[in-house]
C-alpha cells in the first residue's frame, strides 16, 4: 500500500479544492428555506459539476469521462464532503448505473444515457428493495412479463433513495421463476403511467427514500440492461460499486467531524478521552483500510469484494463511537444545547444507515466469510 500522492494528484487536489471553494455556498442548508429551494440547490449544484466537467470523474475518457484513477476519485469525494457540497441527486447515476450501462448497455442505451448523466439532464434512482426483499434481494416480487413490444411491470419496492427527485430508475425485476436466473433490470422512465412515488419521512424529518409502486406499468422491451435472466450479476456488479472504497472517503468526513464533535463536548475526564481514543483509533483504522481496499482497485481496475471488509469495518466503527459519544454526554445527548452537541446527536442518527445501506453488516459478514475468506458455507 503506497500511501504517496503523486505531483499529479496534488495539482488535482488544488485545483479541485480552488472550484469548490468558489462553487460551494456554505451556507446553502441554511439558505434553503423550503423544500423546493432543496431541490433548487442540488439541481444548480449538479449543473455546476456538469459545466466543470466534474461528473466525469468516476469514468473512463472513452465514455466522455475524466479517465481519472482510483486516487483521484478518492480525492474528489473527500475533498468535495469535507467542502460541504450538496452531493446528492446525480450520484446514483454517476457512480452506480453509469458503470453498469458501460458494461451491459447496447450501444444504444450507452448513447442514449451516459451523455445525459454527464451533462446533469437526467437524474436516476436505484430501485432494488422490496418490503419482502431486502437482505435477500433476490427473493424481489415485482414482476416483468413480457407482452409485444412492452414488460408489464407490477409490483413495490421500498428504501428507493431520492425517487422523488429522480427522472428514471434501474429496477430489479422478475422474469422467471428461478431465483436467480428469473431476475431482470430494466430501465424505467418514472413518469410512465401506473407508477406512484411516495417519500417516507424518516426520525430526523427528512424524506430521503420512497415507497415505488407499480401498477400494469408498459415498459419497452428496449429497456432491458444485458439478457434477461441476467438481473441478479447486474445488480452484484453496481452493488460492488456502491460499496467500493472510493465512496468510503467522503463517509469518513461525516465520522471525522462525529468524533471531532465528541472529543469537544467530553471536557477533561481521562476516563472519557480513554474511550474516544479507543473509538479514535477504530476510526483510523477504518480509514487505513480503505487505503488498502483502494490500492486493489488501483491495481485491478474495478471494485472488489474487498469493500464489503472495508464497509463492515467503518459501519461498525462509526456505531461504536456513537455509542460512546452518548454514553459521555449521558442524559443530555438527546436535548443538545451547544452545536458540538447537535453534532453528536446527529451523528448517533447518520451513522445508523450505515450499518444497513448497500446491504446490511450481516450481509457483508457472510460476503467476508464466503468470497474473501473462502470459509464453507452451506448455500
Ligand atoms: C440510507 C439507506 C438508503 C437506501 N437506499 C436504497 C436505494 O436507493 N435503493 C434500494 O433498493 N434500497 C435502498 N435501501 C435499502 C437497503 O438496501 C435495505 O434496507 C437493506 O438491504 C436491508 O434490507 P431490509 O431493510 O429489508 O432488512 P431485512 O433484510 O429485513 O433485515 C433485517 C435484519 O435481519 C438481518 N438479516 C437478514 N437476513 C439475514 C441473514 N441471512 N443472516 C443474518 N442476518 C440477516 C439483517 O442484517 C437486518 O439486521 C436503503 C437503505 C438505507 C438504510
Amino acid at each position: 500500500m503506497d500511501l504517496h500522492l503523486t505531483e499529479e494528484d496534488r495539482t488535482f487536489g488544488l485545483e479541485l479544492r480552488r472550484w469548490l471553494d468558489d462553487n460551494v455556498r456554505p451556507d446553502w442548508r441554511s439558505a434553503a428555506k423550503t423544500h423546493a429551494d432543496y431541490v433548487d440547490v442540488q439541481r444548480d449544484w449538479e449543473h455546476r459539476l456538469a459545466a466543470a466537467g466534474f461528473t466525469g470523474i468516476w469514468w473512463p475518457r472513452e465514455f466522455g469521462g475524466m479517465g481519472a484513477g482510483p486516487t483521484q476519485k478518492a480525492i474528489f469525494a473527500e475533498l468535495t464532503a469535507r467542502s460541504g457540497a450538496p452531493e446528492g441527486l446525480g450520484r446514483t447515476g454517476r457512480r452506480l448505473l453509469g458503470p453498469g450501462v458501460m458494461k451491459y448497455g447496447t450501444h444504444e442505451q450507452q448513447a442514449e444515457i451516459l451523455p445525459a448523466i454527464l451533462t446533469a439532464r437526467t437524474f436516476w434512482c436505484q430501485d432494488y428493495s422490496e418490503p419482502e426483499a431486502g437482505s435477500d434481494l433476490a427473493g424481489v416480487r415485482t414482476t416483468a412479463v413480457l407482452d409485444g413490444d412492452d414488460y408489464v411491470v407490477n409490483g413495490s419496492k421500498t428504501w428507493t433513495s431520492n425517487a422523488q427527485f429522480a427522472d428514471r430508475c434501474f429496477l430489479l425485476v422478475r422474469t422467471g421463476p428461478d431465483k436467480h436466473a428469473g431476475l431482470s433490470v430494466l430501465l424505467v422512465d418514472l413518469s410512465l403511467p401506473g407508477i406512484e412515488i411516495r417519500p417516507i419521512e424518516q426520525i430526523t424529518g427528512d424524506r430521503g427514500f420512497c415507497e415505488v409502486f407499480y401498477s400494469d406499468v408498459r415498459v419497452p422491451r428496449a429497456s432491458l440492461l444485458g439478457a434477461e435472466g441476467q438481473g441478479w450479476e447486474i445488480a452484484k456488479y453496481i452493488l460492488r460499486y456502491e460499496r467500493g472504497a472510493v465512496h468510503v472517503f467522503d463517509t469518513l468526513v461525516r465520522i471525522d467531524r462525529h468524533l471531532a464533535a465528541t472529543i469537544r463536548t467530553a471536557g477533561d475526564d481521562p476516563a472519557a478521552a480513554a474511550r474516544i481514543g479507543r473509538s479514535g483509533a477504530q476510526v483510523a483504522a477504518s480509514r487505513l483500510m480503505a487505503y488498502r481496499v483502494l490500492t486493489e482497485q488501483i491495481k485491478g481496475g474495478e471494485p472488489t469484494d474487498a469493500g464489503s471488509m472495508a464497509k463492515l469495518y467503518w459501519s461498525s466503527s462509526w456505531l461504536g463511537l456513537a455509542e460512546t459519544a452518548t454514553a459521555i454526554a449521558g442524559e443530555g445527548s438527546f436535548a443538545p444545547e451547544t452545536d458540538d452537541e447537535r453534532a453528536v446527536l446527529r451523528g448517533f442518527f447518520e451513522c445508523r444507515p450505515g450499518t444497513i445501506a448497500s446491504g446490511s453488516s450481516e450481509i457483508q459478514r457472510g460476503i467476508v466469510a464466503k468470497r474473501l475468506l473462502r470459509l464453507p458455507s452451506r448455500t
